[in-house]
């Protein structure tokens, strides 16, 4: 069942603080619009800080 017409993205989640991609993720693109933008823990922050959606590369 593979196929290349796939709506899911492999993204990569980045720290807004301190820049770090701490989180790589799938992303339905039919379903998300926008920048994906989540609530996650940072462990070189030590908190939980706002990451958001880059490229993985
Ligand atoms: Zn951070």
């Amino acid at each position: 069942m593979a196929s290349k017409k796939t709506a899911v993205e492999l993204i990569a989640l980045q720290c807004s603080e301190c820049k770090r991609k701490n989180y790589t993720t799938k992303k339905n693109r039919r379903n998300t619009q926008g920048k994906l933008e989540l609530k996650k823990y940072c462990p070189f922050d030590r908190k939980h800080t706002l990451h958001i959606e880059t490229k993985v590369k």
